[in-house]
């Protein structure tokens, strides 16, 4: 079972299988959390810390996020950031394994992320997260620096 990364259900998109997408995750999350900021950005981290391979939950549209009516530009420019920031390799020396060239699927998703904007009128999607989350989840790994989230352990000690 594969995992989509999308703008929208019936939009285009990156479709990774299990390692790819846990990896995927893994250097995102990397930057997420440490440039995450605002309600948003903080949520978004704490998605990518929370998805894990095998619960079905790993892959995500864009428009399932809950993005703010204003501002959301803002909000974009912080997934870009993100995603330049894995490219460079950010934290990189911290994974317990050498990532495959996954800066293909890197520069897919900020193409992607960079032609997304959140439909004008609300759709009724399940949105990706609570918007009052436990202030406990966002406790970070003292070894890697994410979010603990809803585990015991960060998705890089396990
Ligand atoms: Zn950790």
């Amino acid at each position: 079972m594969g995992d989509w990364f999308r703008g929208s259900a019936d939009g285009p998109g990156l479709k990774l299988y299990n390692g790819a997408s846990s990896m995927f995750l893994d250097v995102l999350a990397l930057p997420a959390c440490e440039l995450a900021e605002t309600a948003f950005e903080r949520g978004f981290a704490l998605l990518l810390c929370n998805s894990r391979v095998g619960l079905g939950n790993a892959g995500f549209d864009l428009d399932e996020l809950p993005w703010p009516a204003t501002g959301w530009e803002a909000e974009r420019d912080f997934l870009l950031r993100v995603v330049r920031l894995a490219a460079a390799r950010f934290r990189w020396e911290l994974l317990s394994y050498e990532p495959p060239p996954i800066e293909v699927y890197l520069a897919e998703y900020e193409r992607l992320v960079l032609d997304f904007s959140p439909p004008a009128e609300p759709v009724g999607l399940p949105r990706l997260w609570d918007p009052e989350p436990v202030e406990a989840a966002f406790v970070r790994c003292p070894e890697h620096g994410l979010y603990l989230g809803d585990y015991a352990d960060c998705r890089l000690c396990l």
